[in-house]
């Protein structure tokens, strides 16, 4: 007997479909989605960090007008295309940067989800990733890096040692932690004796010692490898095309926090 023609496409519509749920899992999904959530906090911290305001007042309003937010201006991503990046209110327009911290928060809590799987240890790469999205926005805005969010990349720093086996890892985070700050540090004091100015700002010598105890002494030099690079020659570009002068500042520490993400996964 024939099966009817509905029935055998609904068993393999099904079966698509149980393909599709293996290939993009849910662990993945809820990664982005918690991702997307915990970017728009970072924007906030990024906001109030920037604009030296504090983290828990006033609630979320316009910048331009002042009106407070709705829950529903506040969805990551979806307002901002709702809204197509304008104010309900004043129409002034919301910059791109905060859908874009969103959605790169999210891909980088999904890509620390793809190389761990779904276990405990996610949670304190996930907090590692708002601390250096955030440090690297603020430090590239305002050139500081607030202690606030060093205090929870150390405290995600400890919760990832110890979900780790094996009492070496304690030793690991620890050498990582000299591995990281100690170099940076010296520039900075070479720097002073040489020159009289500061070289590295102190946040950045902290920013690295905080790195050394997810990524331990064995790959801190990954870290400062990649920075440096692209430090670097992000530097070299701004001075062949006049958009600095040789004794501005440029922010290292969004280099860092590249470099310290490109260590992790290296690492894992
Ligand atoms: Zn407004």
């Amino acid at each position: 007997m024939l099966a009817p023609i509905g029935a055998v496409d609904a068993v393999h519509l099904a079966h698509m479909q149980v393909e599709m749920f293996d290939f993009f899992d849910m662990f993945t999904f809820f990664s982005l989605m918690v991702g997307c959530c915990v970017g728009s906090f970072a924007n906030v911290v990024i906001h109030r960090f920037s604009s030296g305001k504090s983290i828990v007042t006033p609630r979320s309003h316009c910048f331009s007008c002042g009106t407070n937010l709705k829950w529903r201006d506040m969805i990551p991503v979806i307002s901002w295309l709702m809204l197509k990046g304008r104010c309900r209110f004043c129409d002034a327009t919301i910059s791109k940067a905060y859908p874009i911290v969103e959605i790169v928060c999210a891909l980088l809590f999904a890509l620390m989800a793809t190389y761990l799987g779904a276990s405990l240890s996610v949670f304190p790469l996930w907090g590692l990733a708002f601390v250096l999205l955030s440090v690297a926005v603020i430090d590239w805005k305002s050139l500081t890096i607030p202690d606030g969010l060093l205090i929870v990349g150390v405290i995600s720093g400890l919760i990832w040692v110890g979900l780790s086996y094996g009492e070496s890892k304690w030793v690991d985070a620890f050498f990582g932690i000299i591995a990281g700050a100690l170099p940076l540090f010296l520039i900075d004091q070479l720097v002073w004796i040489l020159a009289k100015k500061p070289g590295f700002g102190f946040g950045d010598v902290k920013l690295m010692g905080m790195s050394g105890i997810f990524l331990g002494w064995q790959y801190v030099y990954i870290a400062f490898f990649v920075a440096f690079i692209m430090g670097g020659l992000w530097g070299a570009w701004l001075l062949i095309t006049k958009k600095a002068q040789r004794d501005n500042y440029i922010a290292f520490g969004p280099f860092l926090c590249f470099g310290i993400l490109v260590a992790l996964l290296y690492s894992l």
